[in-house]
């Protein structure tokens, strides 16, 4: 072996040694309530697929006619060689379905955060992020170079001192390159591996109080809350007063690629200076006529039906857990997350709940924080009553736990 896959091989024996190692899990059929999984049929309990989407012959179908009409690939950024029609089109029925005057898509949300954070703040600028905001806002946050605080997580009062923070460092008329220093505040709707949702009235106060600006990602609340599945920031009635509301395409919208949500002069800005829009390949078209089938799906009766079978589901879940071995969480989301603590404990659970059938992941550093390692749980429209039993069966059932939390 040569050195540099010596050098490669202990960092991956210190990851295993940690109970951290990851791997890949092949599976051979659509993502749906049940995949073949190493050649078995498991219960899938894994997937942000929240509305069943993914997998959904309308989606497919306009995929399929994406291919034919435009084919596979997509020849280039969009500012190099031509804006293809598909992209257009669901950029309009993503600012109609939020109600914002305009949106831009990217290849991913990851992509959608890294493009439009260093698009809007630098150096001279500060970012303040909820403590449990994604990975990709994170990183995004740090390669944008603007000084970087953290609020306690969805802690209005803590956020407050940050603000004022800033306020203090910037100074009231502090000009850099001519402009006025900016302060962006960060949070998620709906948190990924907690599942909770965040304070955003309260948030949309605050900011405006200070002069802030405030960015949501809704990738875990788009399709699922408010009027037609618009997002939290619409059932909290506060969508108009948030700046930049970034989402995917990816989980409830069932296909790829991730969005930005904004005023006109957001979007024209972006496609300016993010650098992850302008510099990268664009997306298959395939991949945008199905999240514009995805979004005409959330927004018709069957996505109405589909939320409230899902809801349904997950109230079924809940009140079996309850008493019994798990704590689940009080807050309404799709996202349940069974604490377990040690991270090893948390991959032997898993792996227990695979040999009866059930696809769980277990979610750990650097994921969430160490030592809070978890199972988590998410439903789907696509799964049955019979399903959910099953799975709470399976859950409340086994040897107690042999740690604390
Ligand atoms: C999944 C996710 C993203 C990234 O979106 P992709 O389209 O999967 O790249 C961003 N933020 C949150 C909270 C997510 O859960």
């Amino acid at each position: 072996m040569s050195y540099f896959d010596d050098a490669l091989t202990q960092d991956l024996d210190a990851i295993r040694a940690a109970g951290l190692r990851r791997e890949l899990r092949r599976v051979d059929s659509p993502q749906g309530a049940r995949v073949t999984l190493d050649g078995r049929e498991l219960r899938n309990f894994s997937s942000n697929d929240y509305l069943g989407l993914a997998n959904h012959p309308a989606l497919k179908e306009a995929a399929i006619r994406a291919v034919e009409k435009f084919g596979a690939g997509a020849g280039a950024s969009r500012l190099i060689c031509g804006s293809l029609a598909p992209y257009h089109e669901l950029e309009e029925a993503l600012a109609a379905f939020k109600r914002t005057e305009a949106a831009l898509t990217f290849s991913t949300g990851y992509a959608a955060a890294l493009g439009t954070i260093s698009a809007l703040v630098g150096k001279d600028d500060v970012i303040i992020l909820d403590k449990l905001v994604h990975a990709s806002i994170v990183d995004a946050a740090r390669l944008s170079g603007a000084k970087l605080r953290v609020f306690k997580h969805n802690d209005g009062a803590d956020l407050e001192e940050r603000l004022q923070w800033a306020r203090e460092v910037q100074g009231p008329k502090s000009k850099v390159q001519g402009r006025a220093p900016r302060v962006l505040v960060i949070t998620e709707s709906v948190f990924s591996m907690d599942g909770d949702l965040a304070p955003l009235r309260d948030l949309v106060e605050l900011k405006d109080r200070y002069g802030a600006w405030l960015m949501i990602d809704e990738a875990h609340a788009t399709g699922l809350f408010g009027t037609h599945g618009r997002g939290l920031a619409d059932a909290h009635e506060v969508s108009a007063r948030i700046e930049i509301q970034m989402g995917t395409l990816g989980k409830a919208l069932g296909a790829s690629g991730g969005y930005i949500c904004g005023s006109r002069t957001l979007i024209d800005l972006l496609v300016n200076r993010a650098r992850s829009f302008i510099f990268s390949t664009a997306p298959v078209p395939a991949a945008a006529a199905a999240a514009r089938a995805g979004i005409e799906l959330v927004q018709s009766n069957e996505g109405e039906e589909r939320r409230v079978r899902l809801w349904s589901l997950i109230d079924q879940l809940k009140n079996a857990l309850v008493g019994q071995r798990w704590q689940p969480p009080v807050v309404q989301s799709a996202i349940i997350p069974l604490l377990v603590g040690a991270e090893a404990e948390a991959v032997d659970l898993a792996a227990s709940l695979r040999e009866k059938g059930f696809f769980i992941p277990a979610i750990r550093y650097p994921t969430v924080a160490r030592g809070t390692a978890r199972l988590r749980v998410t439903l789907t429209a696509a799964h049955t009553a019979e399903d959910v039993r099953e799975l709470a069966a399976a859950l409340n059932g086994g040897a107690p736990r042999s740690a604390d939390r």
